[in-house]
């Protein structure tokens, strides 16, 4: 982080990572090379096993594939579900590393009412 980013105001570590369930995580070319390199595997492997064609009004994206999940459904094929957090950290897609780009997490200032509403701390809102 850079050294004049304002200090996050989010903790991912008690939120079940309610971002990585977007179906939506673009990979970019330079992303999926960062992830072949990662597995040792070819780039084309890589695409074929990790990714999915994203169809819109706007055209076609690769995103990551999904896995089933018991809290948001389905979920980033790389997260667990166990541990909910993500199991390649030093090599996730560039709008992972980005996201939420700003001091605050929407989802988490949604969380913290919740837990606080339902006096809870571990409360997670269904999907
Ligand atoms: S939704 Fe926000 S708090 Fe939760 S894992 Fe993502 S960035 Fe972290
Ligand atoms: S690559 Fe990691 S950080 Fe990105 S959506 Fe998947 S589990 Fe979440």
């Amino acid at each position: 982080m850079p050294a004049d980013s304002p200090r996050p105001q989010y903790d991912c570590s008690k939120c079940p990572g309610y971002c990585c369930s977007y179906p939506r995580i673009e990979v970019s070319d330079a992303d999926l090379k960062r992830l072949a390199r990662h597995f040792s595997i070819e780039v084309d492997a890589a695409e074929k096993r990790f990714t999915r064609v994203w169809r819109s009004k706007e055209g076609f994206e690769r995103v990551l594939r999904h896995q089933k999940d018991s809290v948001y459904k389905t979920i980033c094929r790389f997260f667990d579900t166990d541990a909910r957090r993500c199991t390649i950290y030093k090599a996730r897609p560039g709008v992972c590393r980005e996201y939420p780009d700003r001091a605050k997490c929407g989802y988490y200032e949604f969380l913290k009412f919740e837990r606080r509403h339902q006096d809870d701390p571990d409360f997670v809102p269904s999907a």
